[in-house]
C-alpha cells in the first residue's frame, strides 16, 4: 500500500482521499452555499433588531462593516473554491472554467461542480487532500463568524461492520437530529433507524 489519504493519513489501497474524508468534503461543498447565505446577516455591525440598528447607526456612524465578512461575501468563498475547480479542470487538461454572474451563484456553482466531480478528485487529484483541508478551513471561519456550530451529533456507538480480512470497523457513528439513517464514515456501511437498538447492543465493553 502506497497511498495515503491527504486528510487523515490513513493507509489507502489507492487514491488521495479516504471514504470519509470524501464524504465530509461533500458534506462541507453542500454546505456552503447556506452559510455564504448566513453570512449576509453579519454584513451589518447591527444584525440584531431594527430599533438597536438605527440607534448603532446613529451613535456610531463610522462603525466599520466586519470586513471579515465583506471578504469572505464579496470574493473569500467564491474565489477559493474557483480557484480549485479551475485547478482540478487544468489537471484533468480541460479549460478555464468560465466565471460568471453574481457571487451567489458562483459559490453554488463552484461547490456543485467540485462535489460532482468529488469521486474523481479523491480517486485521481494528487492534491485533494489540500483542498479538503482548505474548504475545511473556509467552513471553520465562516463558522467563527456566524456563531452556529454544525450539529457534531450524539453518539451511539462505533461500527460493527466487518470486513473481508475479518476486522471490526469501529469508526464512530453519530446521529444528527432529523436523519432516518446513519452512514458510516470509514465503511460506508448503512444503518437505518431500526439498525440502531441492534447497534446498541453489539457495541464493545468501554469505559462510560
Ligand atoms: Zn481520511
Ligand atoms: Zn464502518
Amino acid at each position: 500500500m502506497t497511498a495515503t489519504c491527504g486528510m487523515c493519513e490513513r493507509n489507502l489501497e489507492a487514491g488521495y482521499l479516504c471514504p470519509g474524508a470524501a464524504l465530509a468534503l461533500a458534506e462541507r461543498l453542500e454546505r456552503m452555499p447556506k452559510l455564504y447565505e448566513a453570512l449576509a446577516g453579519f454584513l451589518s455591525p447591527a444584525a440584531r433588531g431594527i430599533t438597536e440598528r438605527v440607534s448603532l447607526v446613529l451613535s456610531e456612524p463610522g462603525l466599520p462593516v466586519d470586513e471579515a465578512v465583506l471578504d469572505l461575501r464579496y470574493g473569500g468563498i467564491a474565489l477559493v473554491l474557483e480557484q480549485w475547480r479551475s485547478d482540478v479542470q487544468r489537471v484533468r487538461g480541460w479549460g478555464e472554467p468560465a466565471v460568471i454572474g453574481d457571487v451567489t451563484g458562483r459559490v453554488l456553482r463552484a461547490s456543485r461542480w467540485l462535489g460532482m466531480e468529488l469521486p474523481w478528485i479523491a480517486d485521481c487529484y494528487p492534491a485533494a487532500g489540500d483542498l479538503a483541508r482548505e474548504v475545511k478551513e473556509l467552513e471553520s471561519f465562516v463558522l467563527s463568524i456566524i456563531g452556529a456550530l454544525p450539529d457534531r451529533g450524539r453518539r451511539i456507538g462505533q461500527c460493527v461492520a466487518v470486513d473481508t480480512s475479518g476486522v471490526i470497523c469501529g469508526a464512530v457513528l453519530r446521529h444528527h437530529n432529523g436523519e432516518t439513517r446513519i452512514v458510516c464514515p470509514w465503511c460506508t456501511c448503512v444503518y437505518e433507524a431500526e439498525d440502531f437498538l441492534m447497534l446498541k447492543t453489539l457495541q464493545p465493553e468501554e469505559a462510560p
